[in-house]
């Protein structure tokens, strides 16, 4: 492992720098991922950020975003920079396994490996670690990066700002989730201060649907949502002809699975959505119910306690009984 000073010596020279972040990239990855960006341009560093896969259209106006490289898109740009890097940031992932096929790319690389993220577990893949479960974004974490380890809290302009705000303001559901402690408001409270504008950034990223992701919310709701009681559960059931006739893109299935957890009573609510290649499943929960536990042992998958993921090969159907199925295991954490 690298020390911090070590770390400030290789950064003090421009550097071939790579930042990624995991597939599907959320507002904390992209938002983080940008912010960083933005800041280690200005120390003269050439920085390319690559994502596993892309993401969706209203995290567009990030300062940095029409640099970003798709590696689904670009395999060999992709892989010639990864391979020539002399620094690759992981940002809001704890596995290689997370960015896909990248992850070999990544493993093989002789580059630095920093990672900066709040996931459990982190496999170890790294040389450098800013880790802490208790963030509640990777973004808060790129900002004491930025000023408590490289003491740099100057270069924190508006890009980096604007973009360290989105991904907070993402990853703590609007500064509603039990993380987002005062420390946090303290840093976006810096943020804003140093220009980012905080009801415009809620601007761009929700008030930004289109009909059809409107008019498919209406129908999750009113027609694809099943509450089992006795479990205090609820889950959104979606197949793919759904998503093929209100021409549901990338990210416009993000935030659904919180309305069916906004019911009275309900500590578990699953969104479960067939993909092209897989079903994909969305659990976020409430208090002592482990949404990551349940995504870990039956659905490939993780996360945190209360906001985690999985996927799974068998059918749509055969998905939402094996999650009903697993339901009793958990009955006195869901009824308590
Ligand atoms: P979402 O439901 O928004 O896809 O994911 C919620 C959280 O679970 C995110 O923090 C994400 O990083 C994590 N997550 C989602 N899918 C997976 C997965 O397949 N594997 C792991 N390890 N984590 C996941
Ligand atoms: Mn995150």
């Amino acid at each position: 492992m690298l020390d911090t000073a070590t770390l400030i010596e290789i950064l003090a020279q421009p550097k071939k720098i790579v930042i990624t972040t995991h597939h599907k990239p959320d507002g904390d990855a992209i938002g983080s991922s940008l912010g960083l960006y933005n800041y280690l341009i200005q120390e003269g560093h050439h920085v390319k950020v690559i994502t596993p896969t892309d993401y969706p259209y209203y995290f567009n106006w990030m300062p940095g975003n029409d640099g970003v490289i798709i590696y689904t898109g670009h395999l060999e740009e992709s892989a010639a920079l990864i391979d020539e890097a002399e620094l690759i940031f992981c940002l809001d992932f704890n596995a290689l396994s997370r960015i896909n096929e990248m992850g070999e790319l990544v493993r093989k690389s002789k580059a630095v490996k920093i990672l900066i993220d709040h996931h459990l577990e982190p496999e170890g893949f790294e040389d450098y670690r800013h880790w802490d479960i208790n963030a509640c974004a990777t973004a808060q974490l790129v900002y004491t990066f930025i000023v408590n380890e490289l003491k740099n809290k100057k270069l924190v302009n508006k890009d980096v700002a604007s973009c360290l705000y989105a991904g907070i303001m993402t990853d703590s559901a609007s500064f509603c989730l039990p993380n987002t402690t005062s420390d946090v408001h303290r840093i976006t409270a810096d943020l804003i201060d140093a220009g980012a504008v905080n009801w415009q950034i809620y601007d761009l990223v929700y008030n930004n649907n289109s009909e059809n992701r409107l008019r498919f919310l209406g129908l999750c709701i009113s027609q694809r949502l099943e509450i089992l009681p006795e479990f205090n559960t609820a889950i959104i059931t979606v197949d793919k002809y759904d998503l093929a006739k209100y021409e549901i893109k990338t990210g416009e299935t993000e935030g659904i699975v919180n309305y069916a957890l906004s019911i009275a009573g309900i500590r578990l609510a699953a969104f479960i959505v067939e993909r092209t290649d897989k079903i994909k499943l969305s659990l976020r929960s409430k208090g002592e119910v482990p949404a990551n536990d349940i995504c870990r042992r039956y659905f490939n998958g993780g996360g945190h306690y209360n906001a985690a993921g999985g996927t799974s090969t068998d059918s749509l159907e055969q998905v939402v009984n094996q999650f009903k199925l697993i339901l009793p295991e958990y009955k006195k954490l869901l009824i308590k």
